[in-house]
């Protein structure tokens, strides 16, 4: 069965080919605004993305496939955080790209095989600009923007399917006095000395100088490197509106063609049950997790235990569930050598994903096939291909075991002792101490165990 994976456009699952003559599958995954850190709810769209760009090469072959993700490296987040700092948005972008950089490899996912950056591609920005503006599809604006003429595509709301009277409520920002129209997006936004310090690139012919808007980035960038039509868009649900939306809009107009033929939209990530948030003490980095003593191969197991287009809810309880299932996927690994067993794993792990990226029955498919297989009777070579799909290297590092200090030691034991004689009053006091003094301790039926956390 060829890969089927649900389109949010059409609505409906759909196989992926591609449509070009040359065969090779042109895929374009919205990258990350490279002025924070990625959160482990930005890691969950990567990793999906990277499970899906390893069964693209599997299906088509690796040379047959082309997979372009870009760097939101300036955009009012990226200039918020050059002005907050004062220091230059080359610099901070920088940063948090080589982190970014890190953190993929670390989850052990492929890198794109471009991975294009807004500001280099200025040029072909303002080159799609100035051809809507031809096209009576954009129009500068009172304060030297450009902004794209809503009413001038009729096909837009197909992808988010949102009404006339939503989108103008929805899209009412500070400078609608510049705009014809509320629902109207800027391509172009026009330089403003207190806010840009020196970002600032010539305009379009006939706009000021400024920068350009965060959607016609990924429009430009797309074409440039992959071409007008594209066999697969993709992203995180919440890129879906406006940010996709408004990229249909600018590249159709431009191209005169279809943009993607394929989009596809990954869910959100809860963490314990609730939306991340700093002020709720539950948001997370990949480093926050490898501090708390997770391993980064960790993070990605557990990143796929729920369907990617169901909201998946992260606990550290499923971290560490993640941890034995690996450990057991390692210890069967070597016990296997290099058998050319029958039991054939590759085979259920791929249908599951095949079918709309199934990962969690991928999972299960592969736990169900060796928990009935003996090592010596599963086919080595497939196992491993299995692994490259679901991308778990297995050679990488596993979660340190934290050093336990003697005196926590002696404080759990004491504890534990006075747990088992009912004496819940001090064992209370007791536990409230480790925590004070950031360890966690867990306590099964007839044992414990003692776990670093994060000192608030
Ligand atoms: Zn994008």
């Amino acid at each position: 069965m060829p890969i089927h994976l649900f389109d949010s456009l059409e609505r409906t699952l759909k196989p992926l080919t591609p449509a070009h003559p040359d065969g090779v599958f042109r895929f374009y995954n919205c990258g990350p605004t490279v002025y924070a850190p990625a959160h482990i709810g930005n890691f969950r769209t990567f990793v999906v993305n990277d499970v899906l760009r390893r069964l693209l090469e599997l299906e088509f072959g690796a040379n047959k496939v082309k997979h372009v993700r870009n760097l939101t490296d300036v955009d009012d987040r990226t200039i918020g955080q050059t002005q907050k700092e004062k220091r230059p948005l080359a610099e901070i972008t920088k940063k948090w790209t080589d982190k970014f950089h890190a953190d993929c490899d670390a989850l052990n996912c492929l890198r794109p095989h471009a991975e294009p950056t807004a500001t280099g591609y200025i040029k072909e920005q303002v080159n799609m600009i100035e051809v809507l503006m031809e096209k009576g599809n954009a129009y500068r604006a009172a304060d030297g923007s450009v902004y794209f003429k809503l009413e001038s595509f009729p096909g837009y709301g197909a992808l988010s399917r949102i009404k006339e009277r939503e989108l103008k409520i929805t899209n009412i920002v500070a400078d609608a006095d510049h705009k014809d129209s509320v629902s109207d997006f800027a391509l172009w936004k026009a330089y403003k000395p207190e806010e840009d310090g020196d970002v600032k690139w010539p305009g379009p012919r006939g706009a000021s100088a400024g920068r350009p808007g965060w959607h016609i980035e990924c429009s430009a960038m797309s074409k440039s490197l992959l071409g007008d039509t594209i066999d697969l868009h993709s992203g995180g649900v919440d890129l879906l509106f406006p940010h996709h939306e408004n990229e249909i809009a600018q590249s159709e107009c431009c191209n005169g063609t279809t943009f993607a033929h394929h989009w596809y939209h990954s869910e959100h990530l809860l963490v314990e049950g609730t939306t991340m948030s700093k002020s709720k003490g539950n948001y997370y980095t990949l480093t926050d997790l490898v501090e708390k003593g997770y391993s980064p191969m960790a993070v990605r197991y557990a990143l796929l235990m729920g369907h990617p287009r169901k909201q998946l809810n992260f606990m550290l309880d499923s971290l560490r569930a993640a941890e034995s299932a690996l450990a057991t996927l390692r210890t069967f690994r070597a016990a296997m050598a290099d058998s050319t067993g029958l039991v054939n794993v590759y085979a259920s792990v791929v249908a599951a994903l095949h079918d709309d990226l199934n990962t969690p029955a991928a999972l299960g498919a592969l736990f169900t096939a060796i928990n009935h297989s003996k090592p010596s009777d599963v086919n080595a070579a497939l196992f491993d291909r299995a692994m490259f799909a679901l991308g778990f290297d297995l050679t990488a590092p596993t979660a340190p075991k934290a050093e336990v200090p003697a005196a926590i030691t002696a404080l759990a034991a004491t504890r534990w002792a006075a747990k088992q004689a009912k004496d819940f009053a001090t064992a209370d006091a007791l536990r409230k101490e480790l925590t004070a003094a950031g360890w966690s301790m867990l306590d099964s039926k007839t044992d414990y165990k003692l776990e670093p956390h994060k000192k608030a």
